[in-house]
């Protein structure tokens, strides 16, 4: 029985889960994936697994992959498949890219390749930044030797199927930091016997604004934008002695990102020490640039070609952050896009829902890709 790809997709878009609690998520995708000749790896560092389809031929080994993750997101859709799980929803359509990859894992076990590996990566906490790292980091993965990796993100507001990549960065490096003051609490009548990190604090969000180079047609495009403060309790009686400021950086390079925390840790550190503070940083959500290979792009234009789809060469990567980045930047690869829809609601928002007809070709490009890169 070929798999009813629609019936899958709103089955996951029903039962979501949030990022590193993908169990059931996890089991759906095995117990799927159990009617094909394949082996399958689980629990990569969480709830990650991978479908393995080797041909026992020399050739290329190639990673596809898809995420399991929702958000914490309430659905006000309500058409039948809406989710059952309270304040939980799948608004970045990862119900539909699994989808395309358990559409390829049919493919594969219809019309095996002749050479090398194909690795069907459905990967755990996406939406956190934490599970590209989590795989990359578990012992089976380090056995692993993946020539080319790819994966695709779904693009409301463009054309639905248009197919839209570019070499280079395709979305921003994205990292978040929390910087902490520490003073000392006095009575807000002798503010004089405490340390308050008010000042410190104003002149941290002041400096940062000077990080900002907001061109995003230069390669230097820089944004700090600052997200969060705290500072001290609602308790009238007490000078402030803590406080806290949360920033999103983002880069079109990641090499930039890192310049720009570097510059915002010294200014934050010069602030405390001004004004006698003590200071530390938390690094949070993590997302490194979708730096697209030449090779890979290449691959991928020839097969765009061949397959008549319609496509879009980006001037600009996108502003977003998506865990991908990472395996780009251990293995040649390429993240692409394929538009949902100008109508399709943004991702993120209550009344997105993934469209079911990118999901076959999705796994066609995909098996193409794997067919033209596996006998190289
Ligand atoms: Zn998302
Ligand atoms: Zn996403």
């Amino acid at each position: 029985m070929p798999l009813d790809l629609i019936a899958l997709r709103k089955h996951v878009h029903q039962h979501p889960e949030l990022s590193g609690k993908e169990n059931n998520t996890a089991k759906f995708v095995i117990n799927t994936l159990k009617q094909f000749s394949c082996t399958i790896k689980q629990n990569l560092g969480g709830t990650s697994l991978v479908a393995i389809f080797n041909s026992e031929k020399k050739g290329k080994n190639i990673l596809f992959r898809a995420e399991l993750d929702a958000l914490p997101i309430q659905e006000i859709n309500t058409f039948n498949h809406h989710s059952k799980t309270k304040g939980v929803s799948h608004k970045c359509g990862h119900d539909g890219h699994l989808c395309s990859l358990l559409a390829l894992a049919e493919l594969l076990h219809n019309k095996p390749l002749e050479t090398g590996t194909v690795y069907l990566l459905f990967q755990s906490a996406e939406e956190t930044g934490k599970g590209a790292a989590a795989v990359l980091n578990s012992a089976f993965f380090k056995t692993l030797a993946i020539d080319y990796a790819f994966a695709y993100h779904n693009i409301p507001g463009e054309k639905l199927n248009t197919i839209l990549y570019k070499e280079g960065s395709f979305t921003a490096a994205v990292s978040s930091i929390i910087i902490r003051l520490k003073g000392k609490t006095a009575h807000a009548a002798e503010p004089e016997n405490g340390v308050n990190p008010a000042l410190a604090m104003a002149e941290i969000l002041q400096k940062a604004e000077a990080l900002n180079q907001n061109n995003t047609t230069k390669d230097n495009f820089i944004l700090c934008t600052p997200v969060h403060a705290v500072l001290g309790e609602k308790a009238y009686g007490v000078a402030a002695g803590e406080a806290e400021v949360h920033f999103t950086l983002r880069a079109w390079q990641q090499n930039q990102l890192d310049k720009a925390l570097t510059e915002l840790t010294a200014l934050a550190k010069t602030g405390a020490q001004e004004h006698n503070l003590s200071i530390c940083f938390e690094r949070i959500e993590e997302f490194k640039a979708n730096t697209n290979n030449g090779h890979a792009v290449a691959y991928l234009q020839t097969v765009l070609e061949e397959e008549k789809l319609s496509v879009i060469e980006r001037k600009e990567p996108y502003k977003w952050g998506e865990d991908f980045g990472l395996f780009t930047q251990h293995y040649p690869g390429a993240m692409f896009g394929i538009g949902a829809g100008e109508s399709c609601p943004s991702l993120h928002n209550p009344d997105y829902d993934f469209p079911d007809a990118i999901t076959p070709i999705a796994a066609n490009l995909f098996y193409k890709l794997a067919q033209k890169i596996s006998n190289l």
